[in-house]
């Protein structure tokens, strides 16, 4: 069958590798694509947020499925546009893609089902936001309410940082996006992603990774995208899996039943690991980047399989298999990233990088010009590679990374330090 891949980034390259392998799969195509994924697939020149040229194009080149990669497009309602017009696709519709695009609609849905999360309060106006600051004090975390690139959050540690940020997001630093604050409670303990694979009823385990975030080593500096990633993450137990999918993913299903949002596709659960149980930090309705690059290459069932059953409402009740292995990816961004990323740079030698035993490059934010491979975003490459543990798989991508020449680039250099730290101990 034919398969139409909506994205450009590291996390779309990996689902690419992932789709190719499936023995359903005839054409792989990628709209818009990047140098990477035209490796694996046929890049296609298409506006995705211009629906009808999408349901065009699905119709010409009769594709079969079509998985969307990023948030935007499913916020936008693409999901909903193409299942009007007959389209099989991966991915919630604009009324389920909420859970990610207002905080406020999930804080508010935890909240009706009893679902474990950080205490909070919604804003739309400054002033009564400044009050509520000053009575709960600092360390407090204070949220744009829509979609800012993983940026809108700002994690206080004193009541003067807490007013600055409300103060930025009423005065637009996030456009819409700010328009209505959200200021929470602050939560102690240890961060892991968990992703499901929900076919609108069911809610299938899928994996689990943990992330970094912030730009510097030691998980310092401003918050970005992310900055490397690993899988599995081994703090979700499976006690403490079991408790995520009774407590929060479960309840979460139904909750969009009752709404008349049924979720399909990848729901992806920011959790905190408090000592009084896991907490839900956050929705993401997508696979997580570079989560997606950590997950997929460990996965040894078929991901289009999974999709299409999940799109048709028929989710299998086993998990897919994984390889025992161990990924760690490391997220090479131009200079200058989160802030204005320098790009145009040269980036030499990935062949070599590539040849390092386990290890697979994304490309994230690569354009190709006249045979040279050049930096066109703020995370460019994504060096990802498998170990028996998290340690070895550390060490064979920083292999990699310092084969690659690119003095355009950093990337950080202490990527999965918690697990390995951990590793060490339990030896
Ligand atoms: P989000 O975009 O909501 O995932 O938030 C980005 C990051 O901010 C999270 O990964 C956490 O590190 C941090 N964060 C968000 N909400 C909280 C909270 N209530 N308590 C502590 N840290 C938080």
């Amino acid at each position: 069958m034919n398969v139409l891949l909506i994205g450009s980034g590291g996390r779309e390259h990996a689902i690419s590798n992932a789709l190719t392998k499936s023995p359903l799969l005839t054409r792989l195509y990628i709209a818009p694509g990047n140098p990477g994924t035209a490796r694996v697939g046929d890049n296609v020149d298409l506006d995705v947020a211009n629906h009808p040229a999408v349901i065009d194009f699905c119709r010409d080149a009769g594709i079969a499925l079509v998985v969307v990669g990023p948030e935007q497009p499913l916020i936008g309602g693409l999901v909903d546009e193409l299942e009007k017009h007959g389209v099989l696709a991966f991915g919630p519709t604009q009324a389920a893609a909420q859970l990610e695009g207002s905080k406020g609609f999930t804080k508010d849905l935890c909240r009706d089902y009893g679902i474990a999360t950080a205490s909070y309060a919604r804003f739309a106006a400054l002033e009564p936001a400044l009050d509520y600051l000053r009575e709960q004090g600092a360390p407090i975390v204070v949220k744009a309410d829509g979609l800012a690139a993983g940026k809108g959050v700002v994690v206080a540690g004193t009541l003067e940082e807490a007013e600055r940020a409300v103060q930025a997001m009423f005065a637009g630093a996030f456009g819409l996006s700010g328009a209505e604050v959200v200021i929470e409670e602050c939560l102690v303990g240890e961060e892991a992603s968990f992703f499901a694979i929900c076919d609108g009823v069911r809610a299938l385990p899928f994996a689990t990774a943990q992330d970094h975030k912030r730009v510097g080593d030691g998980d310092t500096g401003p918050n970005t995208g992310g900055m490397g990633a690993y899988s599995p993450a081994s703090v979700v137990t499976p006690d403490i899996e079991a408790r995520v999918m009774a407590e929060i993913i479960e309840p979460t299903m139904r909750a969009m039943r009752d709404k008349g949002a049924p979720f399909k596709g990848v729901l992806y659960a920011g959790l905190m690991l408090t000592r009084d149980g896991p907490k839900l930090i956050e929705y993401n309705c997508r696979f997580g980047d570079p989560e997606a690059q950590v997950i997929l290459p460990r996965l040894e069932g078929d991901l289009l399989e999974l999709m299409l059953a999940a799109a048709r409402g028929g989710s299998p009740s086993q998990r897919p298999r994984f390889s025992p292995l161990a990924a760690l990816t490391v997220v090479l961004a131009a200079k200058n990233y989160p802030g204005t990323p320098m790009t145009g740079s040269e980036i030499r030698n990935l062949e070599c990088a590539e040849a390092v035993e386990g290890v697979a490059i994304t490309h994230a934010g690569t354009r190709e010009e006249g045979g040279r491979l050049l930096a066109a975003g703020g995370r460019v490459l994504n060096v990802t590679a498998l170990g028996e543990s998290v340690a070895e798989a550390q060490a064979r991508a920083y292999a990699a990374v310092d084969l690659i020449d690119w003095p355009g680039g950093f990337c950080r250099r202490d990527i999965g330090w918690r697990e390995v730290a951990r590793e060490r101990k339990s030896t």
